[in-house]
């Protein structure tokens, strides 16, 4: 794509949510109702499928393109962005391990919309150690008979279709030889067991999910050979860690305007605060942190795009812009005043969204660990 496709494509996301987004946003937010509407228009702006290949009918669009759509819209609702990233993320899973009947079968709905859903790795009892899961798939003839239990998958109950971590070997060693990708369609013995109430990222709905006896034709195992999945699914974290990166950027954007903003209207002790030192100062780390923020995700995004090894890169743009939207969120609270506490204005939602960022798609504690793995493993004494 060249910068003036690129160009147009934000020019019409960024009008998309002036006309149709902007005004709806609190009230859906605060009775946590799912954008329905929001979602048959990011249908039709092409979102479901922005990075799946032309050739399966997305848009195919590069990781640094992908990730400036993310920042715009999670600069107005990170929510909606969820809908759209964790799909994607399975869509990648099919598109760089699937069998090429898989990818013809799978990823042209998943490019419509027509079939939406997302990933599902979490068990109860484990979210960081991915190689713990329980949830078992038993070969039987031509199908798999799953039993276990998922949760916190995002788009749980409106989604359909989800990529499904499973241990096919549970005697495996190591134990990541045990594991495998499905891709798993609503139907008997797949049921949503509750929706899972949260203090941010409302609208997108994240849901418990117990499969009973629950049976996956065989040939809807990704890439067709057990014992592969916990690479695919760890393979397609790279690109979901750009996409929370650039959310954080979006929200971390957001705060700083609503802060500049706010400061030239509130006035104490006869001016306006920005013109007091203590607010400059916040309002000068906050703008740095978003710039700093950006330039991460773009450096990640185009390793990314040039097939480079990107974990370390992926890694530090993930932890210091989910960061910088958590630090950037409570200083906008704290320039709010009293407002900033108030659901009339938008600040109270960043911090409420922002912390889900540093937890998603790898903790940032784990991010810094992998950081520094690579380091040392890039710089042999
Ligand atoms: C709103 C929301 C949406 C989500 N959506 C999805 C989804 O769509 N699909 C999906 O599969 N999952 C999803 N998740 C789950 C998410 O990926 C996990 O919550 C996350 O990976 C952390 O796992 P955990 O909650 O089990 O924490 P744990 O793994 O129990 O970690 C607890 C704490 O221990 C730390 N820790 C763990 N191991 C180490 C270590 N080796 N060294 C140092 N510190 C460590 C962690 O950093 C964390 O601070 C979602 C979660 C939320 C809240």
């Amino acid at each position: 794509m060249n910068s003036a496709d690129e160009a147009q494509m934000l020019d019409a996301i960024s009008r998309w949510l002036e006309r149709d987004v902007r005004a709806k946003v609190r009230a859906l937010e605060h009775d946590d109702v799912y954008p329905q509407e929001m979602v048959e228009q990011m249908r039709e702006l092409g979102l479901f499928g922005a990075t799946i290949p032309q050739a399966y009918g997305g848009l195919g669009l590069p990781a640094s393109t992908y990730a400036k759509i993310v920042a715009l819209i999670s600069e107005v609702w990170m929510s909606l962005t969820g809908i759209f990233n964790s799909h994607l993320i399975m869509a990648a899973a099919v598109a760089r391990f699937g069998t090429e009947e898989q990818k013809r079968r799978f990823l042209p709905k998943f490019a419509s919309g027509e079939v939406r859903g997302g990933l599902a790795l979490t068990e109860p009892d484990c979210g960081t150690d991915l190689q713990a899961i329980r949830t078992r798939a038993v070969r039987a003839g031509d199908h798999y008979v799953v039993n276990g239990t998922k949760t916190w998958i995002s788009n749980g109950i409106q989604g359909t279709c989800f990529a499904l971590l499973v241990k096919t070997d549970p005697a495996a060693q190591p134990r990541h030889k045990g594991m495998s990708l499905l891709l798993a369609e609503k139907r008997d013995g797949f049921r949503v067991s509750k929706k899972l109430e949260k203090i941010g990222y409302k609208g997108i709905d994240s849901a418990e999910l117990i499969f009973e006896d629950y049976q996956v034709p065989a040939d809807c195992l990704i890439g067709g050979e057990e014992g592969r999945g916990f690479h695919h699914a760890i393979g397609g974290l790279e690109l979901g860690r750009i996409n929370v990166a650039a959310r954080g950027v979006g929200v971390a954007r957001a705060a700083l305007k609503d802060a500049v903003a706010y400061s030239q209207l509130r006035k104490t002790f006869g001016k306006p605060i920005c013109e007091h030192q203590a607010i400059q100062l916040k309002l000068g780390e906050m703008a740095t942190r978003c710039e700093a923020a950006r330039l991460l995700v773009e450096n990640a995004a185009r390793a990314y795009d040039a097939g480079e090894r990107c974990d370390m890169e992926a890694g530090m743009a993930k932890y210091f812009a989910s960061e910088a939207a958590l630090e950037n969120s409570i200083e906008a609270m704290r320039i709010h005043g009293g407002y900033g506490y108030s659901k009339e204005f938008n600040v109270e939602r960043y911090y409420r969204d922002a912390p889900l960022m540093c937890i998603g798609e790898g903790t940032n504690e784990m991010q810094r660990i992998i950081i520094a793995r690579q380091l040392i493993a890039r710089n042999p004494a």
